[in-house]
């Protein structure tokens, strides 16, 4: 049915820039989360008469870096707008935005990003990247459409968000899934916000089909449930077709709880948003030299991260691009390759195992970091075979699940003594294999794996070949 219809979708994405600790126009913290309602507030992020924004630098520097890593040109001066509308999230009845039409300049326009869709490679074509100020938090006691009255928490009132907006280029519910989980991963390894944070990623998806009016799906909290709302709205709308009804430009809410779309229960005022320059804030000159500054400086994108690891460690670029779509799941994976593992085994670990297990657990990958240390210990004992891969799978799920091995899992042995000593063992055991280790490096390796065996995998392997060439020099 789907394919029947010529589906397209336009995105429109606001990021948290979590790496900021202040909000955008005041000194209130940016880090909100954990406080209690309505605490991390000012006169100026409550709007009150006669407070004044002031610009949070760093910020600017935030959403340049994310422009650039989309290929978006920055622009040499900026201004902000008011954007006028009456909700409760919003204190002083308009939001410090931008706004690109009529004189207005956003912080940077154009660009594009590459999506590998299946065997394709897609552009996506970025519209315009934008700095504004988040609102407030509206929280419903129980769903959208059941409750009765909303909770206001202003403590996220002028938290710094940068807005990304596409052009309609996405042709499927699942492209829009991809196009976010890649942008996700980008700002991941820009450092500027950490998605891992409730609500710090929200999309709104605006989707139309065969030509006709769009509706726009506001406020929509995960990459999955983006395609899944937009699934739902697809259906909807081609029923509506079929049965020779227009569809309408509207707006519509995504009801996590009941998983369809509905329209808002007053119908919302139209959107004219009378748009103004902000006056309280001057103009703003964008230094050429810090956009060159911030070009040389970006860290490794996706991209690029992909591409080395598959150099680096001979993996495919199914095993990269699964390890770089979380930067952390790559960060664990690179950290414990280091420690000694074979890297494309390693790398089946962590894509068929840990991740699974971690889904399983129902935990998010923030939670990953902490424990690659005894990640290693199990993989490492399956590679020098001092246990079944079997039960190495067991011990990892125990591992993901409780955030620590069980207590009879042997330690990793980094007393030195006793390495060495377990070293002069092996050597004492197999005397013609040492004589030949003097030219022969892979019985260099024989040795290790036996003494690595004794260590139940628990060892550095680096450690012990320093110790066996100790050993040989000695004996020159
Ligand atoms: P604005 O809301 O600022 O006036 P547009 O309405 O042109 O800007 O676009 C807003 C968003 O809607 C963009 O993400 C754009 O890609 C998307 N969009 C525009 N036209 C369509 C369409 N026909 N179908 C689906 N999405 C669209
Ligand atoms: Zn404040
Ligand atoms: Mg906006």
């Amino acid at each position: 049915m789907l394919s029947e219809h010529k589906v397209m979708i336009g995105l429109e994405v606001h990021a948290q820039l979590t790496s900021l600790k202040s909000k955008l126009f005041c000194s209130c913290s940016a880090d909100y989360r954990n406080l209690p309602p309505n605490t991390s507030v000012c006169e100026t992020c409550l709007g009150l008469p006669g407070s004044l924004p002031h610009l949070n630098g760093k910020a600017i520097e935030e959403v340049l870096k994310i422009a650039l890593a989309l290929h978006s040109k920055p622009s040499e001066n900026t201004l902000f707008y008011r954007k006028h509308y009456f909700y409760p999230d919003m204190a002083k009845n308009f939001q410090i935005s931008q706004y690109d039409r009529g004189g207005g300049v956003t912080i940077a326009s154009g660009g594009w990003m590459q999506l590998s869709v299946g065997n394709l490679i897609k552009n996506v074509r970025v519209r315009r990247v934008q700095l504004e100020e988040d609102v407030a938090k509206i929280v419903y006691p129980s769903s959208l459409l059941q409750s009765e009255y909303v909770l206001v928490d202003y403590n996220r009132a002028g938290v710094a968000l940068c807005e990304m907006v596409t052009e309609p280029d996405m042709t499927s519910p699942k492209e829009a899934r991809l196009f976010i989980e890649k942008y996700a991963t980008i700002l991941q390894h820009l450092g500027v916000t950490d998605t891992s944070l409730e609500g710090s990623l929200r999309v709104d998806a605006n989707i139309s089909i065969d030509g006709g009016d769009r509706v726009e799906l506001k406020n929509i909290n995960s990459p999955k449930d983006v395609e899944k709302a937009l699934n739902y709205e697809v259906q909807r709308q081609i029923m509506l077709v079929e049965k020779g009804s227009k569809i309408r430009m509207e707006t519509r809410h995504w009801d996590e709880m009941n998983k369809i779309t509905v329209a808002p229960r007053f119908k919302e005022e139209e959107e004219d948003y009378r748009y103004f320059p902000e006056s309280d804030l001057p103009p703003l000159r964008i230094n050429p030299d810090l956009v060159k500054k911030l070009e040389e400086t970006l860290p490794e994108l996706p991209d690029q991260r992909v591409e080395r690891l598959g150099k680096q460690y001979q993996l495919t670029e199914y095993q990269a691009s699964v390890l770089v779509s979380e930067k952390r799941l790559a960060d664990s994976y690179e950290e414990a390759v280091k420690k000694g593992l074979n890297p494309s085994q390693a790398a089946d670990w962590f894509i068929n195992e840990v991740l699974g297990d971690l889904a399983e657990a129902k935990k998010d990958i923030s939670e990953l970091p902490k424990m690659v240390d005894s990640a290693v210990n199990v993989i490492m004992q399956v590679q020098v075979g001092a246990i079944t891969g079997k039960i190495g799978k067991r011990l990892m799920k125990q591992l993901i699940l409780n955030g620590s091995l069980p207590s009879e899992t042997p330690k990793p042995i980094t007393d030195e003594k006793t390495l060495y000593d377990l070293v002069r063992e092996v050597i004492s055991e197999n005397p013609e294999v040492f004589d030949k280790a003097r030219s022969d490096p892979k019985a260099v390796n024989y040795l290790v794996g036996q003494v690595m065996k004794k260590t139940r995998g628990t060892a550095e392997p680096k450690k012990i070949v320093e110790m066996i060439n100790g050993e040989l020099r000695k004996n020159n």
